[in-house]
């Protein structure tokens, strides 16, 4: 079936040096491919290092954003022949923080979704809704609504190769995790949407991971359920021990 898979996002909390020593020291002790996957997504600017590190080892690194075009007058921004020309094929993608400071709307989180499968990378594509979405009942049509936006003029061949990450807003980094039975609820939810727009073998291959709070602690409960096929994790990802233990749970 799927197989787990659990990614840190480092967000801005990461320095060089911190990121190259973190590959150093987890690259050896991270599960095999086969049993749990795993990646982190750093800063761009440690993304080379860290690749050249993690060359031939079962980790692997992903860019927290990318810009939908190639090339241009876009400074500060990053591509996809850039990304993958160091070796990054994973990346991720609308990220919350990005909608909110970033200007990632609906629409541009579409075309940075064709940009990366034009270039073959695996894109986490993140989606949740904001806390006054979910007391309003909402939850289950804003998720909807942001799949439709960001899918428009995907086929479903590609997107077999998407990760979608859901992340409620009121738990990314607050410490107030979902309960594991919402989160469930809302992965089946997803894997429903797929299974419409693009048929029963879409629905099986795409995986859908949890975000928000998720720990070494809670990670099992999330994982029990079978629609939820690992985690996207901010703060627990960022020391060694406590990635490690992650994988460990998983
Ligand atoms: P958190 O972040 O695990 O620190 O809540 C999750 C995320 O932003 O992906």
């Amino acid at each position: 079936m799927r197989t787990p898979f659990i990614a840190g996002n480092w967000k801005m909390n990461v320095t060089d040096r911190e990121a190259l020593a973190f590959v150093d020291a987890v690259k050896d002790r991270v599960p095999s491919n086969e049993e749990v996957e795993s990646a982190v997504c750093a800063q761009a600017l440690s993304l080379k290092g860290m690749t050249e590190k993690a060359a031939n080892t079962d980790l692997r690194i992903g860019a927290q954003n990318m810009h939908e075009e190639d090339y241009g007058a876009f400074t500060g921004e990053i591509s996809a022949p850039a990304l993958t020309s160091i070796g990054i094929d994973l990346v991720i993608i609308g990220h919350s923080e990005r909608r909110e400071m970033f200007n990632d709307t609906d629409e541009r989180v579409n075309r940075k979704l064709h940009a990366a499968l034009a270039h073959d990378m695996t894109p986490i594509v993140c989606i949740g809704e904001k806390l006054e979405e979910r007391e309003a009942n909402r939850a289950g049509e804003v998720v909807r609504k942001q799949l439709e936006q960001a899918l428009q003029g995907i086929g479903p061949e590609q997107v077999k190769g998407c990760v979608f990450a859901y992340e409620p807003v009121w738990a990314i980094g607050t410490g107030k995790s979902s309960n594991p039975e919402e989160a469930g609820e809302m992965a089946r939810t997803i894997r429903a949407y797929i299974r419409d727009q693009y048929g029963q073998s879409a629905a099986e291959a795409v995986r859908i991971q949890y975000g928000g709070s998720v720990n070494s602690e809670n990670i099992a409960e999330y994982l029990a359920d079978d629609d939820i096929d690992g985690a996207l994790v901010g703060g627990a990802s960022i020391k060694v021990d406590s990635f490690l233990a992650l994988l460990e749970a998983a």
